[in-house]
């Protein structure tokens, strides 16, 4: 009779890469030993299987938070044969969902080098600003009174450029998450559980609930100490965008309800958000680089740091760019600085799509599906007595 053999890659499903097979055979593992239990979603979600299809490996992966909890705990982790290590086993999955989902899927090989696409992205974008700079003012340095950047660009050009660009990035997640979401939860649930699944995903979205460790103290980043503050910078990376969002929102109302056209003065609402979530996206970012930096390199798939800095860095420039340009807007920097924050910007919308952007839309599904699933009677337990 053969044995189970923790350390082989199962051959229950042949269709499985390399990266799949590794999550597979760990997940099987863990589904004997189940110590980790009460750290996250991954590991309730695992019990409720017995084999692990790919579409189970890549909810399991995006589910994830890469927290490294079960990583210090786990007592089969290296120098132990079976060589456990979730959260990097994970991530290199992870990886691979956001490449095979993307969409269009050809451009999904933009995650195999993406700190090159960022840098490349934000050259493009900043090349092309400085350049319709130069055309439309014949320099970088001309002051403008009241600091009205619409004599530069037209309020309707940027609209209409941006615009375009936003609308593509959101169309290219939407179809990305969708064929994601319909290989992953292929079955359907009630209409009331699928209210209380999704009030409850979103709490756990907004709170971040899985970068707690399971236990309130948070994640392992360099050691076995826990910190809350990855789970902070994260906040604050979040809720800045969504600030800057509302910004930018507001001001859209203002110019086409209100007929009031920027620039707005600094005690304005739109002004107001805008420097409250600039300065979430330079603290959160800088933060993240921090623990980045610092972070145990069995902690994740050590490839991905170009792609995970390379977001954090562009973040922080399209805030630090903003903000200057608004304390400058008056000087005769306003043209430079509208011309950098403008390409950066532009590069960020190009690669919302193919960057590390993407995990939070990828994840947000994923726990959509464990509240969902969670609610459902456990196949495991529905055939005994
Ligand atoms: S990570 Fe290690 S300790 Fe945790 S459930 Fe898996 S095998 Fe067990
Ligand atoms: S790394 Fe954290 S989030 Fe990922 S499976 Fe382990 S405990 Fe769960």
């Amino acid at each position: 009779m053969q044995l189970f053999d923790p350390k082989a890659p199962s051959d229950l499903i042949p269709v499985l890469n390399l990266d799949e097979s590794e999550v597979q055979r760990q997940m099987t593992v863990c589904n004997a030993c189940r110590y980790c239990e009460g750290f996250c979603a991954v590991f309730p979600a695992m019990t409720r299987r017995l084999e692990f299809s790919q579409a189970d490996i890549h909810y399991l992966a995006n589910l994830c938070h890469n927290c490294g909890a079960c990583l210090h705990a786990c007592q089969y982790a290296a120098p132990h044969e079976f060589e456990i290590n979730v959260p990097k086993a994970m991530a290199k999955v992870r990886l691979d969902t956001y490449a095979e989902y993307a969409w269009p899927q050809v451009m999904g090989t933009l995650y195999r080098r993406n700190g090159l696409t960022l840098a490349l992205s934000a050259g493009a974008g900043l090349a092309l600003f400085l350049c319709l700079t130069l055309m439309v003012m014949g320099n970088l340095f001309t002051a403008i009174p009241g600091g009205n950047f619409y004599e530069i660009f037209p309020h309707n050009t940027l609209a209409v450029m941006f615009g375009a660009v936003f609308g593509f990035a959101v169309l290219a997640l939407t179809l990305g998450v969708r064929r994601f979401w319909r290989n992953v939860s292929p079955a359907d649930a009630p209409a009331q559980e699928k209210t209380a699944a999704a009030l409850e995903a979103t709490a756990n979205v907004a709170r971040l609930k899985f970068l707690d460790g399971g236990h309130g103290e948070g994640c392992n980043n360099a050691d076995d100490r826990f910190t809350l503050w990855r789970r902070r910078f994260h906040h604050f990376t979040f809720y800045g965008f969504m600030l800057c969002f509302a910004a930018t929102g507001v001001a859209t109302l203002y110019h086409f309800l209100l007929d009031w056209s920027a620039p707005y003065p600094v005690s304005s609402l739109p002004v107001m958000l805008g420097i409250s979530g600039g300065l979430g996206l330079l603290v959160g970012p800088a933060g993240l680089l921090w623990l980045n930096l610092r972070r145990n390199p069995e902690h994740g798939d050590e490839n991905q740091k170009p792609m995970d800095r390379g977001f954090i860095a562009l973040l922080f420039l399209v805030s630090a760019s903003g903000l200057a340009l608004l304390a400058f807007r008056e000087t005769a920097a306003l043209g430079l600085l509208l011309a950098i924050h403008l390409g950066l910007v532009m590069a960020f919308f190009l690669t919302m799509p193919y960057s590390k952007f993407a995990h939070g839309i990828f994840r947000s599904a994923a726990l959509l599906k464990y509240s969902i699933e969670k609610r459902q009677p456990n196949p495991i337990n529905a055939g005994s007595d």
